[in-house]
């Protein structure tokens, strides 16, 4: 069977950072789900199928690699996957605080399910998608930050980014 972890984040949308982390995560397990959270509560800018699209279309065809939605607890979608670990990026410090805080109420929740932290190229470490909407609804350029097919789809939103200089 070997070993499987589910990546989860609201992916809204889908940036070169979450797959720099997939990519890492997937020399390490046999399968991953990159599962994209679509809690009402949760606003995001796109809606729960535009981010499901971006991100098949983006890692659709990585080698182990399957995209998914879930809602509620991410314990409970671990154990319906049949998986035991959690990957989470993590950036800067200010990551720090509120991943210690969520893995340990993952453990609490379920004591077998283990979160693993991977950290991505430095290129990755500044970047996310809020940002990546706010450059881009100022018509600034996300290019290499997003995969073509997102670029494609914020341009259609905010306009065409001005280009880099
Ligand atoms: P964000 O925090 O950008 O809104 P998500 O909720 O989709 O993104 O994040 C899903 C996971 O991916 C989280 O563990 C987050 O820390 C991680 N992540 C997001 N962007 C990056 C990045 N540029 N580099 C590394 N990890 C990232």
């Amino acid at each position: 069977m070997g070993k499987k972890a589910v990546y989860p984040g609201s992916f809204d949308p889908i940036t070169n950072g979450h797959i720099d982390i997939l990519e890492r995560s997937t020399r390490m397990f046999d399968r991953v789900v990159l599962a994209i959270l679509g809690n009402p509560a949760k606003d995001s800018v796109f809606p729960l199928a535009g981010r499901l699209r971006m991100a098949r279309e983006s890692v659709g065809d990585m080698a182990g690699v399957t995209v998914e939605t879930f809602q509620g607890l991410l314990v409970d979608f671990l154990v319906q996957q049949k998986a035991d670990v959690i990957i989470r990026g993590i950036r800067a410090v200010s990551d720090f605080e509120y991943e210690f805080q969520m893995a340990m109420m993952n453990r609490r929740l379920n004591s077998r399910i283990e979160t693993v932290y991977l950290m991505p190229s430095e290129s990755y470490f500044y970047l996310s998608s809020h940002l990546v909407h706010e450059v881009a609804s100022l018509n600034g350029d996300v290019t290499g930050l997003v995969p073509a097919g997102v670029q494609k789809i914020l341009e259609g939103k905010y306009g065409p980014g001005k280009g880099r200089k």
